[in-house]
């Protein structure tokens, strides 16, 4: 039997299912979403993750904020509404300064940066001391209003779930044999996919990889500049409660959504020699933990550990467009460390553009890598 697709996309992490939830809301198409590892495969099976629009050492406003938090506030909100489980806040995120050059950058940042209304304030030692009690800081830091703490599988669950019920077909944990089209341009081709334990094969008019870091496995991708970076968090249950509703960002994240157990969180690993969670990660997560929020020493107890290899950049920015030489092949990974931030609101662009309405635009386009 052959089923055919107007769009196959090759895995079910953040970008693969908002994706999909973008293009079905622009046009009424058939879907199928693969993944052989099944949703959150990857990176973003982080068990939290921040919606943070002032990220960096200096808290520097992150590529079109404004319109990537609307959306995936949008996005959030949307889900959730189909589901009886929580899986976001909106807890703000305090950025406290951890040392004096930090805190004079930041508020050159904040001074010379234009930040959509009450999204964020500069709290002074005083004002910090009271609203995030014990919280170290020299002179202060940056309080996000507009941030969000998400449980990134479980939003993701729900989000394939919601796809589902508009008869996107998810196919899970089953490996599958690609067969690519001719590349000839006169000639458009279906890619055709096989799965060895079953007698359909897929058929479909395009192709979308956003399988993150092995976007590179695809012997026709493997020249894409996607850079490794392994993230190991630590999870804890706390004694008491965690002691702020807030996220808190510096030397790392650490943040809650049901007051006992938060994530601290994370190591950026660039050379390592395998992808699970080790002592490393605990050690060094622990450190800077305890320099943020010294008073939780012996207070909290290490419950589980997580890790995922996050797909870098050279320029930190996502690559997104067409495959240079196999034209029904598209691309949307190398969203580092921002993938919950950027993933809706480049979904909502692809989508558009697949509908000759808008452009992939410069700063993200895979062109950037192909030209000169
Ligand atoms: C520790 C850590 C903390 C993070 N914290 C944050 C945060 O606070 N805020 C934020 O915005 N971002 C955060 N990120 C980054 C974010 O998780 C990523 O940017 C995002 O998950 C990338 O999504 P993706 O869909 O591109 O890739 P992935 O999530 O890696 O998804 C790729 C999918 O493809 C599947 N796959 C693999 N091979 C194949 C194949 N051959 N065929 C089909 N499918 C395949 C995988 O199983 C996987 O499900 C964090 C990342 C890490 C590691």
């Amino acid at each position: 039997m052959i089923k055919n697709y107007a769009y196959c996309i090759l895995g079910a992490g953040l970008a693969g299912l908002s994706l999909a939830k973008s293009l079905k809301k622009v046009s009424n198409c058939s879907i199928l979403i693969i993944d052989p590892n099944g949703i959150a495969g990857g990176a973003s099976g982080s068990p939290i993750g921040l919606v943070n629009p002032a990220t960096g050492r200096y808290a520097n406003q992150t590529w079109n904020a404004e319109v990537a938090v609307e959306t995936v506030k949008s996005n959030l909100e949307e889900i959730s509404a189909s589901t009886t489980k929580k899986f976001f806040k909106k807890t703000g995120i305090i950025r406290p300064a951890m040392d004096q050059k930090i805190a004079r950058r930041m508020q050159e940042n904040l001074e010379s940066t234009d930040w959509p209304k009450n999204w964020v304030r500069w709290l002074s030692v005083n004002e910090l001391e009271n609203k995030f009690p014990k919280l170290e800081n020299t002179d202060g830091g940056l309080w996000v209003k507009e941030g969000f703490t998400v449980a990134i599988p479980n939003y993701l669950t729900a989000l394939a779930d919601f796809l589902k019920e508009k008869d996107v077909d998810i196919i899970e944990h089953k490996s599958f044999e690609l067969n690519k089209p001719d590349s000839s341009p006169d000639e458009f081709q279906n890619w055709s996919i096989s799965f060895s334990d079953e007698s359909t094969t897929i058929k479909a008019k395009n192709l979308i990889v956003t399988a993150g870091i092995k976007t590179k496995d695809f012997d026709f991708l493997k020249d894409l500049p996607l850079i490794p970076v392994k993230g190991q968090v630590s999870v804890y249950e706390c004694e008491d409660e965690f002691p702020y509703d807030a996220a808190v960002s510096a030397l790392g994240y650490f943040a809650t959504l049901d007051g006992k157990t938060f994530v601290a969180g994370s190591t950026y690993e660039h050379k390592f020699e395998y992808e699970e969670p080790d002592d490393f990660g605990v050690e060094y997560i622990s450190n800077r933990l305890l320099k943020v929020m010294p008073h939780l020493k012996g207070r909290i107890k290490l419950i589980d550990q997580w890790s995922g290899i996050r797909a870098s950049t050279p320029d930190r920015m996502p690559i997104v467009g067409h495959h240079p030489d196999i034209r029904n092949c598209f691309v949307f990974a190398g969203l580092g460390s921002k993938g919950l931030l950027y993933s809706g609101f480049l979904s909502n662009i692809i989508s558009l553009y697949f509908k000759n309405q808008g452009l992939i635009p410069d700063e993200v386009s895979i062109d950037r890598f192909s030209k000169g």
